[in-house]
């Protein structure tokens, strides 16, 4: 038996040594080697963009591009190839909706001449971090309720009480109806909320619905992640966070430790909202991180 467990072991180090290899540079590189940038009209001059990461909106004015988050570094290209199709304008503006970086990846590379505007906490933690590129770092900080033309375009910036992050702004087109959520919303799917970066679940559901309240049957809504959607979209999002946080608030009343929890899971009504990156058993554990009074 025991020689039977240490060929198990070497088994194990033998996945664990193709995981290493799956996450090296070239397959990180081979990762983005296949994605496609795309661009949906919303509103005359005004797009929904997607590729791999945060999904992104653009401003695409004839004499210069707005362009909301960035993704990644080895979309630059692509990006800024997807934004010449859509106008011959130079990219003057990029917003980050907050720091994580499948949504600042790609300051550096595409916006180093551009003005980049973000939440304060945004240009703090991103200064911190030795990993990201100082070309990419917010110039212009805000820490209120912000009002930006661009051409004729208004958007109305508006920090959040801390929730995904400490760093989280909508994006509001008032004139269009268009809201960029950033990851304030994860349409369809369990929700990122970044507790080392002061992320708060009651927050988050705070959060949603304030932009619930704010908005309209024709609203547009962007999410950070997921398609485009509504407040139809927006409302089944806020009904999933207050019936799961109930769940494990009742399992919690019953003396469930956190592994009974995922053992028993949040039932049938919830499995479609799993997904690679939150999967359900680590939305419980935020849950119930949350629920730890
Ligand atoms: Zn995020």
């Amino acid at each position: 038996m025991k020689g039977m467990n240490s060929r198990i072991t070497r088994l194990g180090n033998g996945i664990a040594a193709a995981v290493l290899l799956i996450s090296s540079p070239l397959a990180i590189a081979d990762r983005f080697k296949d994605i496609e940038i795309t661009a949906s009209p919303l509103a005359e001059n005004i797009y929904m963009l997607t590729g791999s990461g945060g999904n992104m909106a653009a401003v695409a004015n004839p004499d210069g591009v707005l362009l909301i988050d960035s993704q990644y570094a080895e979309l630059a290209e692509k990006i800024r190839a997807k934004l010449k199709t859509l106008s011959q304008g130079e990219l003057t503006t990029l917003i980050n909706t907050h720091m994580h970086g499948d949504h600042v990846g790609g300051n550096a590379a595409l916006a180093a001449n551009a003005n980049i505007i973000a939440h304060k906490n945004v240009q703090l933690r991103l200064s911190n971090n030795a990993n990201f590129d100082p070309a990419g770092l917010p110039k212009t900080v805000i820490e209120q309720s912000t009002t930006l033309k661009h051409g004729d375009t208004t958007l109305i910036l508006e920090p959040m009480p801390a929730s995904h992050t400490d760093g989280d702004i909508l994006i509001w087109f008032p004139e269009q109806n268009i809201v960029h959520m950033g990851d304030l919303l994860f349409q369809g799917r369990f929700p990122f909320v970044d507790t080392s970066n002061g992320g708060n679940v009651q927050q988050y559901i705070e959060n949603t619905r304030y932009v619930l309240s704010k908005i309209d049957d024709n609203t547009q809504v962007i999410p950070g992640h997921g398609e485009l959607t509504n407040k139809a979209g927006l409302a089944a999002e806020l009904s999933m966070l207050e019936q799961t946080l109930a769940l494990v608030q009742a399992m919690r009343e019953q003396g469930l430790t956190e592994e009974q929890m995922i053992e028993q899971g949040l039932g049938e009504a919830f499995k479609s909202w799993h997904w690679n990156f939150i999967t359900e058993a680590r939305w419980i554990r935020t849950l119930y991180q949350a629920t730890q009074s």
